[in-house]
């Protein structure tokens, strides 16, 4: 169907909504509640635009497309709303971006810096709540005086992860998010994935290991997951040389999820002393490993392995490969059984 975006005519799909059609043609439009695919609640109202014909702006998220639709994304009236939005959710906003963990990475300061909102011209109630941080959980922490009330974490934790361990509590002015990282975070559902503060937009729900960096301070090298066959991808958060953090990227087996040993498991080994660096042989008289050297330690191998062949054939020996290597090394080692032991005694821990 024929819509006009800001004048300009774009073909639009049916069913797609006004912020897919815009996104896809490059016209920005700012979301804050909205996670493709996860949550278009719209309840941030940052995404609104003018329509014509219609007296309320709307909001782009979850506003379906129709033959003829004349929208404005940027329109004056579109600012000013937008200005307000960012206005009233900085009224309940008590954190300091100075100290917190997503400054430089945060996508209200980054609206608020675009639209000119430096400070609030309303007065919020939550704060005669007191609310508490939770932040018993080793890994993850929440601070309900930076939640937006997005439900980002929410609908990624029972949707995407598929865990439902968290949910909105209480009510109006007064939600904040019921997060299993309090004292019994242990009897809870959650599994430390860590996927609901990838979503979050602010600096409400963190890993905690985030307290070591600022997004200025840190490269990001993409990689895959060295823990599993299914090839996550992720970009390894690197600082100073060292890798300080792991988030999910958008492959094609993860669409940006990690597990809770794609997220907190893959790098404090890199820098271990006691990784094994070189290869090591036994020394029979004393009974400790020695250093080696590639050729010694290959060829020791290969002719243990002709050695039992010869002695009792091919059946004897077998190739048992690790489901954390990739898929090429694991077809060399069933090739090597087959073609070399002469035996079909091949197998991969990952069907046990
Ligand atoms: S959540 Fe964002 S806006 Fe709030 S204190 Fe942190 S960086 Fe600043
Ligand atoms: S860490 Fe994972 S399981 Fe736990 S609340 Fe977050 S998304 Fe849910
Ligand atoms: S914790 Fe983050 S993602 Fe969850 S509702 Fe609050 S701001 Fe949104």
């Amino acid at each position: 169907m024929q819509i006009t975006i800001n004048g300009r005519n774009i073909e639009a799909a049916e069913g797609s909504t006004i912020l897919q059609t815009a996104r896809r043609e490059g016209i920005e439009i700012p979301t804050l509640c909205y996670l493709e695919g996860v949550n278009d609640i719209g309840s941030c109202r940052l995404c609104v635009v003018e329509l014509s014909g219609s007296e309320e702006l709307v909001p782009a998220c979850n506003t379906k497309v129709k033959e003829g639709m004349v929208i404005l994304t940027h329109s004056e009236r579109v600012k000013a709303a937008r200005r307000m939005v960012l206005n009233l959710l900085l009224s309940e906003h008590y954190g300091d971006c100075f100290s917190c963990e997503k400054n430089g990475d945060c996508e209200l300061q980054k609206y608020c810096i675009e639209y000119g909102v430096e400070t609030t011209e309303f007065t919020g109630a939550r704060k005669e709540k007191n609310f508490k941080k939770k932040d018993a959980h080793p890994f993850l922490s929440y601070d309900p005086d930076r939640c937006i009330e997005c439900q980002r974490c929410v609908k990624t934790c029972s949707h995407v992860t598929g865990r439902g361990a968290i949910w909105l509590g209480k009510t109006g002015m007064f939600s904040i998010i019921d997060a299993p990282f309090g004292e019994d975070w242990k009897n809870t559902l959650c599994e430390s994935c860590g996927n609901c503060a990838q979503a979050c937009p602010t600096g409400a729900l963190t890993v905690k290991r985030r307290k070591a960096y600022r997004a200025w301070e840190v490269e990001k090298v993409r990689t895959t997951c060295p823990h599993c066959a299914t090839g996550c991808q992720m970009d390894l958060v690197v600082k100073n040389g060292k890798i300080v953090d792991a988030v999910g990227a958008d492959g094609p087996s993860n669409h940006g999820l990690l597990c809770v040993k794609g997220r907190s498991g893959s790098f404090d080994f890199v820098d271990s002393p006691e990784r094994i660096r070189y290869p090591l042989i036994k020394n029979k008289a004393t009974g400790e490993f020695e250093r080696a050297t590639w050729e010694e330690a290959l060829s020791l191998t290969a002719s243990k392995f002709t050695e039992i062949k010869n002695q009792y054939g091919g059946e004897a020996l077998a190739g048992f490969a690790c489901s954390r290597s990739a898929n090429e090394d694991i077809y060399m080692l069933q090739k090597m059984v087959r073609t070399v032991f002469g035996s079909n005694n091949t197998d991969n821990c990952a069907r046990v």
